[in-house]
């Protein structure tokens, strides 16, 4: 890639349910390093763009690039594949199952395709490295004493920073996450905060949809701003808290 191109370019995407604009001609561009947080109301189209990028839904029409490449009509695991790992909006972790497993599960996208299947097929020898870096990821998230536990037992909050954790074991170098506040106490929304910081410290790039302004506004370098399917503003955090049309929505005032 270009030195100095971006990461991610989002080019005038659309997606349409039938006579619905959930998504309508958004463009953004999201730099190696940064931070940019997607934000907006309820029903703003989000989570929509989130799965036109992650490739788990296609575009109704536009284009989104990744490192220079189109990656538009590609499928969700070959967009993993080329490292853009992500968490979903609702909690998918398997609770019956432990952290160390659950964060072995991260690690099906190289160069494999099918979640559970892959796993049952691995060698012991590519077990044995996976489990390794899953063991690593959890450590590196301040989860490694607990890597035995069940997932289902653990707070909420720390179920988040597994899902995290799960989704470093694939080695992403864009981390996307789906609104991972959700339902979390202020001490549980601080803590992930203070995770990702760490990582974009130590090089990681992260798109972060999420509906809570308050852990947005400290996190992030960069906000894109949706309602009703459109882009709203773009800029600094403090530049889109001053934006009137964003004030508007979010306050109604
Ligand atoms: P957000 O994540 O910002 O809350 P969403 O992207 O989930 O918003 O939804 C945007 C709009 O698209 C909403 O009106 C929602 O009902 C609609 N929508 C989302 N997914 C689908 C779908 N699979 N089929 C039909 N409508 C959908
Ligand atoms: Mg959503």
């Amino acid at each position: 890639p270009t030195p100095g191109a971006p990461l991610l370019e989002v080019q005038a995407v659309s997606k349409h349910f039938g006579g619905l604009r959930a998504v309508q001609e958004v463009s953004f561009q999201l730099h190696a390093g940064e931070i940019l947080g997607l934000i907006g109301p309820n029903g703003a189209g989000k989570s929509t763009l989130f799965n036109v990028i992650t490739g788990v839904n296609p575009a109704s029409s536009g284009r989104v690039q990744y490192a220079g490449n189109d990656i538009t009509r590609l499928g969700a695991a070959q967009v993993h594949r080329r490292g853009l790992g992500r968490t979903f909006q609702h909690v998918k972790l398997l609770p019956e199952l432990s952290l160390l497993d659950n964060a072995m599960m991260g690690g099906y996208a190289r160069g494999r395709a099918g979640l559970l299947r892959s796993l049952l097929h691995l060698e012991r020898h590519e077990e044995a490295a996976l489990r390794a870096e899953a063991q690593a990821q959890l450590d590196r998230v301040g989860l490694g004493a607990q890597a035995l536990t069940l997932a289902g037992s653990l707070p909420l909050g720390q179920q988040r920073i597994l899902e995290v954790a799960r989704a470093l074991v694939a080695d992403p170098t864009l981390l996307l996450l789906d609104e991972p506040a959700a339902g979390l106490r202020y001490g549980e929304k601080a803590d992930l905060a203070a995770l990702l910081r760490r990582l974009r410290g130590e090089g990681l790039t992260v798109l972060i949809v999420e509906h809570d302004m308050e852990l947005v506004m400290g996190l992030v370098d960069r906000l894109v701003v949706m309602a009703g399917g459109e882009k709203l503003a773009e800029g600094t955090p403090e530049e889109v808290r001053r934006d009137p049309q964003v004030r508007e929505a979010y306050l109604g005032a």
